[in-house]
């Protein structure tokens, strides 16, 4: 490597540590217990290992040095609304309920241009203050919801995913499309937006129940029209929803059905929960090579059920982790796979430290189609990365002190960790948020 690759590269000193690839496939956790991650002047990863190493390669180059945190790849939660940001922890309804009672009143007010903005800077403010650096993001029926996401996304410089929500049916006036529009206004987007500095384009009918199978077919349309955007949307959560889809669409299968003669089951596709899949979905899921969001706290928390990633890795389908607020309780990636440890340990799953880490950034990564540019440490990816103090709170220190391995240490820091134990969130290198 030419010296003059490091002309302005910045070295990041602490236990640096990403997944390769799936720890299920073999041994891709890669960490480096006194490591450092080089990051160039344009905020790409130059390289990462061990400390010793590679000083006595580049002697003069400017160190941070991090202690013994954690440098880790930024969080990817693939599945969020931004809207309901001021919704979460709503008491005591399950899903159609809760979008009825608490959701869809949130959802009408993103119609202002200036709470959209308002909204979507807190919104972002908390995903950095978590250690989230990418996401996939419901907006609102409203165009102006979109715009006002990526806008305040691309003043930070966030690699963002995010869409209009479709929705012709079942819901207030206020909140209602048709299919025409919604088709006119997702295209005008994608062309606004796709794409555009580190932003990318998601198509976001809300679910089957809430789109007439005009609008699914439109939906369809625009991933035929553009064939790089995603499609992000829910599927299978919740007992009641399916029996509702069943009534809706009876020339169907099942739910995945739905969305299968409307085109929109593919590579590009993620699907949220997928909890109650029959056989068929799962095999069909494999083969179409879609992808899912396990969003464990809401799980618990909606009341909907527990997510069976044996099965999502048996049937090989790119599984990834994600928040789901305001239906999900908290923001913290670090939250969902303490939780999502919890909902495989009930049916006799296990979830080690290095499957839960690859699960919250290259994983995610894969399903979003992102991997070529985040994800994890490679070279020439983007520095997006956090900091992550294993002995944030006071019980966390006392659980360090007494872990004997590296091992230990990163479950326990994982398993125990919140935002207080985000010290620093970097996006390409650039300091996003700092704790202390
Ligand atoms: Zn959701």
């Amino acid at each position: 490597m030419k010296p003059s690759v490091f002309k302005g590269a910045v070295a990041h000193r602490g236990v640096v540590v990403h997944a390769l690839d799936d720890p299920l496939k073999g041994d891709y956790l890669q960490h480096f217990d006194d490591g450092i991650l080089v990051v160039d002047s344009t905020g790409h990863v130059i390289e990462a290992g061990y400390a010793a190493q590679m000083l006595e390669r580049m002697p003069d180059m400017e160190i941070v040095d991090h202690g013994d945190c954690f440098i880790m790849p930024g969080y990817i939660d693939t599945h969020i609304h931004y809207p309901q940001t001021g919704v979460i922890a709503s008491f005591g309804s399950q899903l159609i309920d809760w979008l009825n009672r608490y959701t869809f009143p949130a959802e009408l007010a993103y119609d202002d241009e200036e709470n959209a903005h308002s909204g979507a800077h807190f919104f972002i403010n908390e995903l950095l203050r978590n250690g989230t650096t990418t996401a996939q993001v419901f907006a609102t029926v409203h165009p102006i919801s979109v715009d006002a996401f990526f806008t305040v996304s691309r003043e930070h410089n966030l690699r963002m995913l995010c869409g209009k929500v479709m929705m012709d049916r079942h819901a207030p006036e206020g909140l209602l499309d048709t299919p025409s529009s919604s088709y006119e206004q997702t295209a005008a987007l994608i062309e606004k937006w796709h794409g555009k500095a580190r932003l990318d384009y998601s198509v976001t009918p809300r679910f089957a129940p809430t789109s007439t199978s005009e609008q699914l077919g439109f939906a369809g349309r625009l991933l035929e029209e553009y064939p790089s955007v995603r499609l992000h949307t829910h599927l299978s959560e919740n007992h009641q929803e399916i029996e509702w889809v069943k009534e809706l669409f009876p020339k169907s299968m099942d739910y995945l059905d739905v969305y299968d003669q409307h085109g929109l089951v593919g590579p590009n596709s993620i699907f949220a929960h997928s909890i109650h899949l029959n056989e068929r979905e799962w095999k069909r899921m494999g083969e179409a090579q879609s992808a899912i969001a396990f969003c464990p706290c809401s799980n618990l928390f909606i009341g909907s059920g527990l997510f069976d990633l044996a099965k999502a890795d048996r049937y090989g389908v790119q599984t990834s982790l994600a928040t789901d607020v305001g239906g999900g309780d908290s923001f913290s990636m670090l939250r969902v796979i303490n939780e999502g440890y919890k909902v495989l340990q009930m049916s006799g799953q296990n979830l080690n430290a290095a499957r839960a880490l690859y699960l919250a950034t290259l994983g995610g990564a894969k399903a979003l189609g992102l991997d070529n540019v985040v994800g994890n440490f490679e070279a020439g990816k983007e520095a997006d990365f956090v900091v992550v103090d294993p002995k944030a709170t006071p019980l966390m220190a006392h659980r360090y002190a007494l872990s004997s391995n590296f091992d230990q240490r990163l479950f326990a820091t994982l398993m125990m960790g919140d935002d207080r134990a985000i010290k620093e969130t970097r996006i390409m290198g650039v300091l996003a948020h700092q704790r202390d």
